[in-house]
C-alpha cells in the first residue's frame, strides 16, 4: 500500500468515528510525527479529505476537519435522497437469500439499539442497512458516490445536535425491507425516498 493510502485510511477512519472532531486541525507535521512517514503522504492524504469535503482548508491553520453548516446538511440529505431511491431501485431484482439474512440481523439490532436509546450505535447501525442497499444496487457509481455522502452525513450528524426518531427509523426501514423482498423496483425506489426525505425534512426545520 502506498504511504499516502495508509496515511488516509488511518485518518479518515479517525473523522468518520468521530475521534477526530468537526473543526479538529489536520497538521501536516504533527501526523507525520505521530504516524512516522515523511511529510508529503500526509499531505497528499489531507488533499484527498479536502477533495471529500471530509475536510477543509483555513487560512492560517492548515485544513480542520469540516464543520458542516446546516444548510450543507439539507444539501447532503436532497442528493441522497435521489441517489439511495436509486440504489434501492435497482437492489430489488437482485435482493436474494443472503441479503434477506443479513438485513433481517441489522434490522434486529436496530430494534434493540432503539429500545436503549442508544445513539451513537444507531447511526452505525443506520449506516450498516443503508450500506447494504448499496452494495446489493450492483453500480459502481451510485456506491461510490453513497460512500462519498454517508462519511459526510457522519461526520456533519456530530456537528449537528439532530436525534431521536430512532424508532421511526427503524419503522421506515422495516416498510424499505419488506419492498425488497418482494423485488419490486418502484414500490422499493419510493419507500427509500420517504425514509430520507422525512430526514431532510426535519434537517430544513433546524435550518431555518
Ligand atoms: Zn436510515
Amino acid at each position: 500500500m502506498k504511504a499516502s493510502s495508509a496515511v488516509y485510511e488511518v485518518l479518515h477512519l479517525r473523522i468518520v468515528s468521530g475521534k477526530l472532531k468537526p473543526g479538529s486541525r489536520l497538521s501536516v507535521p504533527a501526523i507525520a510525527r505521530e504516524l512516522d512517514v515523511s511529510r508529503s503522504p500526509v499531505r497528499e492524504a489531507v488533499m484527498g479529505l479536502v477533495g471529500e469535503g471530509l475536510a477543509q482548508e483555513t487560512h492560517n491553520r492548515g485544513a480542520v476537519v469540516t464543520r458542516f453548516t446546516p444548510a450543507a446538511l439539507v444539501s447532503l440529505y436532497e442528493a441522497r435522497e435521489a441517489l439511495e431511491g436509486m440504489a434501492a431501485r435497482l437492489a430489488a431484482p437482485r435482493f436474494g437469500t443472503d441479503e434477506r439474512q443479513r438485513m433481517l440481523g441489522i434490522l434486529r439490532e436496530h430494534d434493540e439499539v432503539a429500545r436503549r436509546g442508544d445513539f451513537l450505535r444507531h447511526i452505525e447501525v443506520d449506516a450498516a442497512f443503508h450500506l447494504e442497499i448499496r452494495r446489493t444496487a450492483g453500480s459502481p457509481t451510485i456506491l461510490r458516490m453513497l460512500d462519498e455522502i454517508q462519511a459526510q452525513v457522519a461526520v456533519a450528524m456530530r456537528s449537528t445536535s439532530v436525534s431521536g426518531g430512532m424508532k421511526q427509523a427503524v419503522e421506515e426501514h422495516r416498510a424499505i425491507f419488506d419492498v425488497l423482498v418482494t423485488g419490486e423496483p418502484e414500490g422499493s425506489e419510493q419507500a427509500a425516498r420517504r425514509h430520507i426525505h422525512r430526514l431532510t425534512g426535519l434537517l430544513k426545520e433546524g435550518a431555518e
